[in-house]
């Protein structure tokens, strides 16, 4: 095939967007896949923030930078990511060129702790206002839990309105796939 997938696609949207040096957001950890991905594209001068409210998601992160000599570059915080905000230092804002979300449940987790619409929307939207120009939001959206049917309805509900002069919005995602495939939104900054 010569579409990308969902997971590839969104590593390309961040490729294209993080350079070595820059500063980036994992904004839900989990098993730490996605935050070493950041890691190695901002490499040793860049620095990631990488969130996730479990213990284990953020030991298991942990452990795979660390196997990767990629421990350094990354703070990690076992806090939710609507926090973002406060946690981050000063000098960051205005400063992020990435960040990526991936929604609903740890992989292999306790599938009851699940990502929520109005905690997701808190830091996007503080996300958002930390972006330089032609920084990128990517969201992964798992929606075949109940919880995620909601929160899918809400991120599009408000991605949908955000002024088409401010940002670029777009979905990525195979129509034509059974059981909820995961899609795409991602929100480049103008
Ligand atoms: N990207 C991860 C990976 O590479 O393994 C998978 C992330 S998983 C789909 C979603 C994660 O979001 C879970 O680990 C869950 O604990 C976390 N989570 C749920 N609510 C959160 C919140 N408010 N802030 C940060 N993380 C949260």
């Amino acid at each position: 095939m010569k579409v990308l997938g969902i997971l590839p696609f969104a590593r390309q949207l961040l490729t294209n967007a993080v350079s070595l040096g820059d500063s980036v957001i994992d904004g839900t950890a989990g098993n730490g896949h996605d935050t070493l991905f950041l890691a190695q594209l901002v490499g040793k001068t860049g620095h990631v923030f990488a969130f996730d409210i479990q213990e284990q998601a953020i030991l298991s992160t942990k452990e795979r930078l660390e196997t990767n000599d990629a421990l350094s570059q990354v703070t990690l915080y076992q806090q939710g990511h609507e926090a973002v905000k406060e946690l981050l230092p000063t000098s960051s804002r205005g400063n992020i060129a990435g960040a990526i979300f991936n929604l609903g449940y740890l992989p292999g987790g306790d599938k009851a702790i699940v990502t929520k619409p109005d905690t997701t929307l808190l830091a996007i939207t503080d996300i958002f206002s930390m972006l330089k120009k032609g920084g990128i939001i990517v969201l992964v959206i798992y929606y075949g839990h109940e919880e995620g049917k909601l929160e899918k309805d809400e991120v599009l509900n408000f991605v949908s309105k955000i002024d088409q002069t401010e940002a670029h919005v777009l979905s990525y995602q195979f129509l034509n796939q059974k059981n909820n495939p995961p899609f795409i939104v991602a929100i480049e900054k103008r």
